[in-house]
């Protein structure tokens, strides 16, 4: 069964996508989603804050006006979901987030010192992401609290992105338009399911009409873009009562839907171990529901953006696309060019030049490390000249379905068939199942490919085939 029906807009280039159940059964696999390369698991503890510091400070000396990224991560919810795999801290207790906001105060004020000592020689800020955990756990004085020292901290330019993720279940249209009022112009809602005995397996009640009012508000107070997090395969899930979900969501005409696959890790993640096993749909299903949802958005007029994105034509995401100017970052796909990223609170992960770096992961350790005066960071990344050029490849592929081979070469100075033979080689099965094509000008991944991009960009990925080496080479022993 290969279902034609992928429509794309009047600003996208490329053909339908295609859907095709047998490449996915026989390509998809368990694999980063490439929002870094390398990848958070090659992170190590060998890089810590004496790192970021030089990080920071070869900013200041080489790059000091560059546009900055912002995260900030909030760990607190009130209820906890069972498929959830993020870094939270359940609690009911309101008291614990105003400690952390001023913690987080605190931490800023240490980045911002070193970048630059004069606040009004920073450099200005072209994006910021509140998320969690639930970032709208905070209390309106404490989310005036934060933007308020974010931007004291920083200047945010006037066309700034600053967006936030929301949980409809905890708000309303006022604190919609509250947000509105402190700056945010972007928002993404956490749906997941609408059908009752799916909330229920997962923990998750929110009714249709609760995420209706945070849309509905989120327009009325101009945002410029509302997105909607859907996750498939999820215990209790069918293909009707999906199909009913999408309708409902589409209904709600979001400006981007995020549709992501429900990964069932239980030995990885605790709160998986409260999901009955006999709850999960049969993978025939969860692929037919894939294959529903690929249809209704498409009959919607969706454009695929690439991994779980979809946008209306008319979104910024869907435009920037088209234009050759989609990035990838830790938030998935931005319009904005590769900024330095610098990320607060616990376990956030932040990029300044060629590093990354992550925080601790717990309250009382990013409390104790601040309370020292000491930077939280606790693992990173420097990335090697063969990294740089891999994540380029990497980028481009995941972003334009295409790498232009003699712009990559001038980019990087090196020659292509050379540096990358092994790779080539190992595109020849994808290009043989039709996912990729591949000559002497250029990499492209098809129509019947795109839906499958990370199994092309994991094979330029070093470290993925070291460590597939390494443990073959230890299973042989
Ligand atoms: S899925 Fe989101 S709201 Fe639910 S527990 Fe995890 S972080 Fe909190």
């Amino acid at each position: 069964m290969t279902s034609p029906a992928f429509a794309q807009g009047a600003t996208a280039r490329r053909a339908p996508l295609a859907f095709d159940p047998g490449l996915i059964r026989k390509y998809d696999q368990s694999g980063p989603r490439y929002t870094s390369y390398p990848t958070a698991d090659r992170f190590h503890e060998a890089f810590g804050p004496a790192d970021y510091v030089n990080a920071l400070l070869e900013r200041r000396e080489n790059r000091p006006r560059d546009p900055l990224s912002l995260y900030v991560h909030v760990p607190f919810c009130n209820t906890l979901c069972f498929y959830c795999a993020c870094n939270k801290v359940i609690t009911k207790d309101h008291g614990r987030s105003a400690k952390y906001i001023r913690y987080v105060a605190r931490e800023v004020d240490i980045v911002a010192s070193i970048l630059e000592p004069d606040a009004r020689e920073r450099a200005p800020v072209a994006q910021v992401h509140l998320g969690g955990g639930t970032p709208t756990f905070l209390a309106r004085d404490e989310m005036s609290a934060l933007m308020g020292h974010l931007r004291r901290a920083f200047p945010f330019a006037p066309d700034a992105e600053v967006s936030i993720e929301v949980d409809p279940r905890k708000v309303d249209a006022d604190t919609i338009a509250f947000l509105g009022s402190t700056g945010f112009n972007r928002i993404s809602v956490g749906v997941q399911d609408f059908d009752p005995a799916v909330q229920k397996a997962v923990n998750r009640i929110q009714s249709e009409e609760e995420t209706r009012t945070v849309v509905e508000a989120a327009r009325a107070n101009g945002f410029v873009s509302v997105n909607t997090d859907l996750i498939y395969g999820l215990p209790r899930q069918t293909v009707a009562g999906f199909g009913a979900t999408l309708e409902r969501v589409i209904a709600l005409s979001p400006d981007r839907i995020a549709l992501y696959s429900y990964a069932h890790v239980p030995h990885l993640f605790k709160p998986q171990r409260r999901i009955a096993p006999e709850d999960m749909p049969p993978p025939a299903d969860k692929l037919a529901i894939l294959a529903l949802a690929i249809e209704k958005l498409g009959v919607a007029g969706y454009v695929y953006i690439g991994m779980d994105h979809f946008a209306r034509p008319g979104d910024e995401l869907a435009r920037a696309q088209a234009e050759r100017k989609l990035h990838r970052n830790f938030q998935g796909y931005s319009t904005k060019p590769d900024c330095d990223l610098l990320a607060f609170g616990i376990s956030a992960i932040g990029k300044v030049g060629r590093t990354y770096v992550q925080n601790v992961r717990t309250l009382d350790e990013y409390y104790d490390r601040l309370d020292a005066r000491a930077l939280p960071a606790f693992r990173g990344d420097q990335l090697t000249d063969d990294d740089l050029v891999r994540r380029d490849a990497i980028q481009k592929l995941m972003c334009d379905f295409e790498l232009d081979i003699a712009a990559f070469e001038s980019r990087h100075g090196v020659v292509f068939p050379r540096a990358f033979a092994a790779e080539i080689l190992a595109l020849k099965p994808l290009a043989d199942d039709g996912l990729v094509e591949v000559d002497a000008a250029r990499i492209r991944v098809t129509d019947r490919g795109r839906m499958l991009v990370r199994t092309v960009a994991m094979l330029f990925d070093r470290h993925l085939r070291e460590t597939r080496a390494a443990a073959r080479y230890s299973k042989v022993i």
